[in-house]
């Protein structure tokens, strides 16, 4: 039988990449319910294609064209955050693909884990606001997490077949798009120059927290949460090649390392056609194309907001929830000019530090925090 999918931000990158696995294996694969934020247009392209039972645009302002151009289909159409939840959990499909972008990605995980859906997570974002809430919601219901982020399947994939734990897991970085840019100079760099990430093309968002290595602290907890792993015995290197996408160290001093392309279509797949793998067409990995596989520590004072997310975990509670708000705040802001590239850090520090703090968060608390943290990040900034 054929696995129905729900892709929820079907029009962003990881999204348009999911597709492409699914147009490679009509017999394996329906797309049956696609969300997006407000590029309806996309939206509206992808239903028809893929022929989908129903669309949610999250900006209700993209509600009516998006009715129009479907009006000659059967395309369901509904519109608001909360429906991209609501399809998350609805009958009708197995799998929920989250490809959404930030703290949206929430409450559409705590939906499809608590209807026992089977959930590829890109969002990483639902793990780092709430990782122990979800888990929780995920062990309660029995449902599946396939990590679509690499460097969370590289290590799922070193851990098939293990009876034993690991003794560390080695996450690897490429250090971004600023990575050859001295710290003097980073004050005065520009969104283009961020923007272009010498291996990945990703979303805007993903790209610039690559740029502070946000994205980095972010993955630890990401590897925390789904590998039951506490942060101490989580490690990042920089490895500026992007070929080992993570490793895991075991007691015995073995180490085990995924290696591969810069194509997030490999962990996409791994995630929709596990246990099983997919016969992927295309050009192979030729090793002999890549002689010099290079390791070496992050710069910790360059880039500071690694050890906070550390300390966010050390701390547990909303701590990471505030860094996420704040962060999100303030990387819009420095795409849209409104401050510098050094700010975003700046930002998430002032907002952990006035931020209040619930040790024991119950599930509302963290819609709470996130609204403070951009609260106080909007105070931080003046924008
Ligand atoms: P994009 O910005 O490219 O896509 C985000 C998707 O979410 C789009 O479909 C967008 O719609 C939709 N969206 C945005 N805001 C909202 C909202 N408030 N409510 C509902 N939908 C919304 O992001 P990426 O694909 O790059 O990243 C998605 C997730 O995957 C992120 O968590 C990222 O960290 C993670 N990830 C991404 C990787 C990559 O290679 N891109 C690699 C590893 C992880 P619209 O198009 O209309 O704006
Ligand atoms: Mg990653």
């Amino acid at each position: 039988m054929r696995q129905r999918l729900a892709i929820l931000g079907s029009t962003g990158s990881i999204g348009v990449q999911t597709l492409d696995i699914v147009r490679e294996n009509p017999e394996l694969f329906e797309a049956r319910i696609l969300t997006a934020g407000r590029r309806w247009e996309l939206l509206a392209q992808q239903a028809r294609e893929f022929d989908a039972d129903a669309v949610v645009i999250a900006d209700k302002n993209c509600y009516a064209p998006l009715r129009d151009a479907l009006a000659d289909t059967d395309t369901k159409v509904y519109a608001g955050e909360e429906a991209v939840a609501q399809v998350a959990a609805a009958g009708g499909t197995e799998v929920v693909v989250n490809a959404l972008v930030g703290y949206a990605g929430l409450a559409p995980t705590v939906a499809a884990l608590g209807a026992g859906k089977k959930l590829a997570l890109a969002n990483k974002e639902s793990l780092v606001v709430g990782g122990e809430y979800v888990m929780r919601v995920a062990a309660e219901h029995r449902a599946p997490i396939l990590p679509i982020d690499s460097e969370h399947s590289a290590i799922f994939q070193c851990l098939a077949g293990e009876r034993s734990a690991p003794r560390r897991l080695i996450v690897t970085c490429s250090g971004g798009s600023l990575r050859d840019v001295p710290r003097e100079a980073l004050a005065d760099v520009t969104p283009e120059q961020a923007l272009r990430h010498p291996q990945w093309s990703m979303g805007a968002k993903i790209t610039i927290d690559s740029s502070t290595l946000v994205n980095k602290g972010f993955e630890v907890i990401e590897a925390r949460w789904l590998f039951d792993m506490p942060a101490e015995r989580i490690d990042v290197v920089l490895h500026p090649q992007s070929i080992v996408h993570s490793m895991v160290e075991f007691e015995d001093g073995a180490v085990k390392a995924q290696l591969g392309s810069a194509d997030m279509r490999i962990p996409i797949s791994h995630a929709l056609f596990y246990p099983a793998r997919a016969e992927r067409p295309g050009e192979r990995f030729d090793i002999l194309g890549h002689p010099q596989l290079t390791f070496a520590a992050v710069d910790r004072a360059k880039y500071p907001a690694l050890d906070i997310a550390y300390d966010c975990l050390r701390r547990g509670g909303t701590a990471a929830c505030t860094m996420n708000g704040a962060n999100e705040v303030a990387v819009a802001a420095f795409l849209g000019g409104r401050c510098r590239w050094t700010d975003i850090v700046r930002t998430i520090e002032a907002a952990l530090q006035r931020a209040a703090f619930a040790p024991h968060p119950a599930p509302d608390d963290y819609a709470a925090a996130d609204a403070e943290a951009r609260l106080l990040a909007r105070e931080f900034l003046k924008c």
